[in-house]
């Protein structure tokens, strides 16, 4: 088999305040795909569909990575007070990279933020901030010191993706103020906080394998964390077997 690419949603970020914007993603996730064996590529931020287009035709798999909190008039309300100045073209570029990502049949991985636009993109929404989550209790926004150390535990559900790789609790660290409202069609929730936050859904039958997570897998992992090591290993697999139908299907097509 060639090599698996793996396509990471960029953001934009003026680092040295000289009004250029600089695309990026945190080291991370390419250094966790390297880990596994694959080839990451950044995706540059753009809003013209044709080029996500274009990006999706050379992507085997798509991370969409954590960054700002999303607009929530995507989801029909207005913004609360700690909701954060919307990035526009962040939004729109995700959109389109979901909507072409699943016309193809590319497996998604959505993390933190990632997650958050998966279950907006299919008509779900977001409590804007913990505190309007009657549960939320623990403590879900970490500094940035030490990003692997995890903080509080989810519990998966049995048969799940997520519910076979850990039946027992995991342990994972937490960067989010927001969490899921409503849940997005065809979504199911399979890893939830102690407090009761949603943590982690999924959307896999035979055509798709859609999984959102709210924690920071790729920094565990990036640090050495062996679960995590287990989560992508298996993401990872889940990518190889969809590409060899693809490209078996290919071959019959010709
Ligand atoms: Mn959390």
């Amino acid at each position: 088999m060639k090599n698996i690419i793996i396509g990471l949603s960029g953001s934009q970020c003026d680092f040295d305040s000289t009004e250029f914007m600089k695309e990026y993603v945190n080291n991370h996730y390419t250094d966790s795909i390297e880990k596994i064996g694959g080839v990451p590529i950044i995706l540059p931020l753009t809003e013209n569909r044709g080029v996500v287009e274009k990006y999706t035709g050379l992507i085997d798999a798509l991370i969409l990575t954590g960054g700002d909190d999303i607009n929530p008039q995507l989801f029909h309300e207005e913004s609360l007070p700690e909701v954060q100045v919307p990035h526009l073209k962040r939004d729109t570029f995700d959109m389109l990279l979901i909507e072409s990502a699943l016309k193809k049949n590319i497996p998604i991985l959505g993390i933190c933020r990632g997650m958050q636009i998966l279950n907006v993109y299919f008509g779900g929404s977001l409590y804007q901030d913990l505190r309007y989550h009657k549960d939320a209790a623990l403590k879900h926004l970490q500094g940035m010191n030490n990003p692997d150390i995890p903080v509080h535990k989810v519990k998966t559900l049995k048969g799940s993706f997520l519910g076979k790789l850990f039946p027992e609790d995991l342990w994972v660290n937490s960067f989010h103020h927001q969490c899921i409202k409503d849940l997005g069609e065809n979504f199911v929730v399979t890893a939830r906080s102690t407090d009761n936050i949603i943590e982690a859904v999924e959307y896999i039958d035979e055509d798709h394998f859609i999984l959102g997570v709210q924690w920071h897998p790729e920094m565990m992992y990036s640090y050495g964390s062996e679960d995590m090591k287990k989560l992508f290993q298996d993401f990872y697999e889940q990518v190889k077997i969809k590409k060899l139908i693809k490209e078996r299907y290919k071959i019959s097509q010709r």
